[in-house]
């Protein structure tokens, strides 16, 4: 696996020898159970060796681009209304496994749930979100440059429009009920402008926002939503590239020196123990101990942008 995973990076590293330096691609999350394209879509259990082969597949990536560090899209003038530093965390990748999911609901902070579409608890989870008063978006699977399955429910950019189309809407209703979109992988698809304008005609039909998670430096989706007239902002700070408590710190810390430099800041992070459980700890009196408060992720896309 480890082996397959590498080989896949080197083509990667290959074909993008000349990376914006500022910026990092970052899929995120590789299918340790579908690594083959001819693969059929298969579930992703959060099990142990799953966490390892993601973070591991991380740390790969991220030795080769380095990290995101950039302004989120339009966020600031939100911002504005009030001189507080805001941060939204938002916990990916979640639907395959329902204690996780829950441990997010009942975080101490408005912490933001993206479920996956067609995964086995997306539908129970999304609703006891919703009536725990926490947001629930869909975390959209997209193609990703290394050619790793994204999962069920993903948008590939040889689809034509019709078949574009009707799979995004298979997954915006697969579930509900959702305010937003963020996308999973997608470090090639993000970088198509045509089929980011598909996506963000149908989202601002369905009056929802979209998150950037910006897996690759060249993304057009928040231009795209722009353009649209879709609420959105951009993920400034991964979380749980690594899992010590020590990397996990720098990386929180790091989303709190953005959020008081520019006002707000948007940290993704995703299932692994260690992460529910450094954000159960380092959560409760953030705002007393910091001064930075920790919002839904819907208070950080651009109110007013529609
Ligand atoms: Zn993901």
């Amino acid at each position: 696996m480890k082996r397959i995973a590498l080989g896949l990076l080197a083509l990667m590293l290959a074909a993008c020898s000349d990376p914006a330096p500022e910026t990092a691609v970052n899929d995120e999350s590789p299918d340790p159970v579908s690594e083959s394209a001819d693969a059929p879509p298969a579930v992703r259990p959060a099990t142990p060796d799953a966490d390892r082969l993601r973070v591991e597949w991380m740390r790969i990536e991220h030795g080769g681009w380095g990290q995101a560090e950039h302004k989120p899209a339009l966020a600031s003038e939100s911002a504005e209304a009030s001189d507080r530093p805001t941060l939204g965390i938002i916990i990916d990748d979640l639907g395959h496994n329902y204690s996780r999911g829950r441990r997010v609901i009942d975080m101490p902070a408005p912490v933001t749930l993206a479920i996956l579409p067609h995964t086995a608890v997306a539908a129970r989870l999304a609703k006891e979100a919703n009536a725990a008063g926490r947001i629930a978006i869909l975390h959209l699977p997209m193609q990703n440059g290394a050619n790793l399955s994204p999962g069920p429910g993903a948008l590939f950019a040889d689809m034509d429009r019709e078949t574009f189309s009707a799979t995004l809407r298979g997954n915006l209703d697969d579930f509900g009920p959702i305010v937003g979109v963020n996308n999973h992988m997608g470090s090639l698809l993000t970088t198509l402008r045509p089929q980011m304008n598909w996506l963000m005609e149908e989202l601002r039909g369905r009056d929802l926002f979209f998150v950037d998670s910006r897996t690759s430096a060249q993304t057009q989706a928040a231009v795209a939503a722009q353009e649209h007239g879709v609420a959105h902002v951009s993920r400034n700070v991964f979380l749980d590239n690594e899992l010590t408590p020590q990397a996990l710190q720098s990386a929180f810390d790091r989303a709190l020196v953005e959020a008081r430099t520019n006002g707000v800041a948007v940290l993704i992070g995703h299932p692994h123990e260690q992460t529910l459980a450094f954000l159960e700890q380092v959560l409760p009196g953030l705002e007393q101990r910091e001064g930075v408060q920790v919002v839904a992720i819907g208070e950080l896309v651009g109110q007013g942008k529609r």
